[in-house]
């Protein structure tokens, strides 16, 4: 179980979206607890309830299953599961009243959880102007005030705990993703980032590209400037990094203390080497520090055909390291 809930993380994103578990979850409660209730109500000819709650069992499944076999899209909840359990709410409240609005409780916050945001207030605004008014004709009026009061404030308040939940989401993949100095990507999303580009690449056969870039004698700039001189030249790379990849596949890290690299996407050898040399003579031309020239080293190495990520990598560095060999500020490839 563990395993499978690891690989379902693994499989969807690496920040891990809290929906896809969270669909996983509601889906397999509805399926468990759902199956015996639909079964119980159809043997008893109750077909409302019983086709109701099949429904739901099925749609529960499908859920299950898009999930487990990679399927899954945002959207599957929104058009399947959602449509389905407005109806239904507005169908128990015209049938049984309270339990009708009882039952709106936990399909608000399931809806909160299972779709995306703006698509969640759509959904739950839908289902309140729907369901407000059948709760008035069919409910004396001392309770449906009340009800509906309690149905809006369930509503708004589990609006309010996901946007937090958001918030504190984005916070922490920037905390755990962002390198702080140079705002570039760290070495934490390194290997998933270029996994995906590798399985990308490979279906679409299109070419992507490494450059490992390392400042040379770095600790000459910490000795003679000072360690806040180093960072400086350190944020001053990582905004230039930045500012040189245009493309929005293409991506920048910071892997260590005064080595970056860079993944171009869509980039074969050729190119890249070109890039890599243009790149080489910007940093050598740019003044991070006043009077000072920084010069980098860099090593090119494009994806070859079933190369893993470990052996593109070591490529990459052994080129970088050539050029440093070979008396630095220069790129190998
Ligand atoms: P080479 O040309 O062979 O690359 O020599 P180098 O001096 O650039 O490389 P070396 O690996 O010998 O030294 C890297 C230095 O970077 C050592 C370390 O103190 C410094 N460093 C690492 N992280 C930071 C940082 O965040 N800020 C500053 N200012 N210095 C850092
Ligand atoms: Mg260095
Ligand atoms: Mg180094």
């Amino acid at each position: 179980m563990k395993q499978i809930f690891q690989n379902i993380i693994e499989k969807y994103d690496p920040l891990t979206d809290f929906r896809v578990l969270a669909n996983l979850g509601i889906s397999l409660v509805g399926f468990i607890f759902l199956t015996p209730f639909a079964v119980y109500n159809l043997l008893l000819a109750h077909y409302f309830l019983g086709l109701g709650a099949m429904l739901l069992v099925l749609i529960s499944l499908f859920i299950i299953i898009s999930i487990l076999l990679n399927k899954y899209r945002k959207i599957i909840p929104f058009i399947t599961f959602t449509p389905t359990v407005i109806i239904i709410v507005n169908m128990l409240i015209v049938k049984q009243g309270i339990i009708g609005i009882l039952w709106s409780y936990p399909v608000i916050i399931s809806i909160y959880f299972m779709l995306t945001e703006k698509k969640a207030w759509l959904a739950n605004f839908i289902l309140l102007v729907t369901a407000i008014p059948q709760i008035f004709l069919n409910i004396e009026p001392f309770i449906a005030v009340r009800a509906s009061a309690t149905m809006a404030c369930v509503s708004v308040c589990s609006a309010i705990f996901i946007r937090i939940i958001l918030y504190q989401q984005n916070l922490l993949k920037k905390r755990a993703l962002i390198d702080p100095l140079t705002k570039l990507y760290n070495r934490n999303i390194l290997d998933i980032t270029l996994e995906q580009a590798v399985a990308q690449s490979q279906r679409t056969k299109t070419q992507v590209s490494l450059l490992a870039i390392d400042i040379d004698h770095f600790k000459k700039i910490n000795d003679t400037k000072g360690h806040d001189a180093g960072d400086m030249v350190l944020r001053g790379l990582g905004v230039f990094l930045k500012s040189q990849i245009k493309r929005k596949a293409d991506k920048a890290f910071r892997t260590g203390g005064e080595e970056f690299l860079l993944m171009l996407y869509g980039t074969d050898k050729n190119k890249a080497k070109i890039f890599a040399e243009t790149l080489r003579a910007k940093i050598e031309n740019q003044s991070f520090i006043p009077g000072f020239s920084v010069k980098a080293s860099i090593g090119v190495a494009a994806l070859k055909k079933d190369e893993n990520i470990n052996e593109w990598l070591k490529r990459c560095d052994e080129n970088l390291y050539l050029a440093k060999k070979q008396g630095r500020n220069r790129v190998i490839g």
